[in-house]
């Protein structure tokens, strides 16, 4: 048989929708991959019933329709505190997963080192490989999962070209504050090197932390490239639209990368979404107060079980601690991974472990999300909660 490409052999599919087929194919509740189970505002739903009779149904401009590209250049200048160029300075992309490999294939030769956190959301060490850049990884440091600004030092002075940072951070939670960004800005700055950012859950910030756009900073616009999606912000997972923007010069770039890589996002789509970023202010603060019901409603069902968790200050994801199982007879050499599947055929609830997205050795914690109805949240932590029922039945 011909080989493969050594780069396809170098990395798995990803393990959170791996977990989406598994959960699926034993029909349990799929607290996995981070998707809501609601629809979009009906805003979204009557532009989309709209544009399948009016178009768009060719090609939109391969940057992104032009409607698209001001409606959003508006909620990003409001954000950045500063006016962005729709033509120039950003550029549409299908989801902020295409956004971040363009931003990485533009900005980096193979061989270029990258900082990425650990844990990261998994996507970013494919994008790695992908793109020929050899990550060097800066601990967050559970439980609260802080760094150590020396380490990023370090790392730009051995030339780190950029740093990656999810902000909110996916899989632990954590919100940079200003300072920390700050921080990390300034030695960017300092090394004339790029940040990276995903930004995909800055609707999702519980207070009293707030979330501040790297790109917002004094002098960091020119040295950030912002990847960012409307997946989250208007459930609308599936349709697969998000964005990179950043200065002109370096959108170029990313604008042939994406050109190649995909042509452009799906116009009727990108028309229906229209109507979603002319949607008032309110519209984010009810999404907030939802996610915060939520959090907060699945964090005490948590605690009220007895599952040990951390507080997430951003995104819909929650970390578990399930030490305490793996030191059950019943899970002995367990992985996460093989405990995550007991889960789903035993429990009848999809987790992602946490192996996945640690650099570190770490098989004793697995995510959970809860952008879920109500009704769904209650049943799984029904379920959790016969599964909790294990550490104290045994002893
Ligand atoms: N960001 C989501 C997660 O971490 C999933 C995104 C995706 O699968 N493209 O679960």
């Amino acid at each position: 048989m011909p080989k493969l490409s050594d780069r396809v052999e170098s990395f798995t599919d990803s393990v959170i929708r791996r977990m989406t087929r598994i959960s699926d194919e034993y029909g349990a509740i799929n607290l996995s991959q981070g998707f809501p189970d609601f629809d979009p505002p009906k805003e979204l739903l009557d532009a989309l019933a709209k544009a399948a009779y009016a178009g768009p149904h060719q090609y939109s401009i391969t940057f992104g329709a032009q409607n698209l590209r001001e409606a959003l250049a508006g909620k990003i200048s409001k954000t950045l505190g500063r006016a962005v160029d729709p033509d120039t300075e950003l550029c549409v992309t299908c989801g902020s997963t295409e956004a971040m490999m363009a931003a990485m294939m533009t900005i980096c030769n193979p061989g270029d080192k990258v900082m990425v956190f650990s844990p990261f959301y998994e996507n970013y060490g494919a994008d790695a490989i992908l793109s020929g850049a050899e990550p060097i990884y800066i601990p967050l440091v559970p439980p609260e999962y802080g760094f150590d600004l020396q380490l990023i030092e370090n790392g730009f002075r051995q030339g780190a070209k950029a740093i990656i940072l999810c902000n909110p951070s996916n899989p632990c939670g954590k919100v940079f504050t200003r300072e920390e960004l700050t921080a990390i800005g300034a030695l960017a700055l300092q090394y004339d090197a790029f940040v990276v950012t995903d930004e995909v859950y800055e609707h999702m910030v519980y207070a009293p932390n707030v979330h501040t756009a790297m790109a917002s900073l004094p002098g960091m616009f020119d040295h950030t490239l912002t990847c960012n999606s409307l997946s989250k912000t208007f459930s609308i997972t599936g349709w697969r639209l998000g964005y990179v923007c950043g200065p002109a010069w370096a959108i170029e770039g990313a604008k042939k990368v994406h050109d190649f890589l995909t042509v452009g996002a799906a116009a009727p789509l990108q028309e229906a979404a229209v109507a979603g970023l002319g949607l008032p202010e309110t519209y984010y603060e009810e999404l907030l107060k939802t996610y915060t019901q939520k959090r907060n409603y699945f964090l005490e069902g948590l605690d009220r079980i007895g599952l040990k968790h951390n507080v997430p200050q951003g995104t819909y994801f929650v970390m578990l601690d399930i030490e305490a199982f793996l030191e059950l007879p019943r899970f002995s050499g367990f992985t996460d991974l093989e405990f995550c599947e007991w889960m789903i055929k035993s429990i009848g609830v999809a987790a992602v472990p946490g192996s996945s997205f640690f650099r570190e050795p770490v098989n004793h914690l697995i995510r959970l999300h809860f952008a879920r109805q109500q009704s769904t949240l209650e049943e799984a932590l029904r379920r959790l909660e016969k599964m909790a029922a294990m550490l104290t039945s045994v002893q």
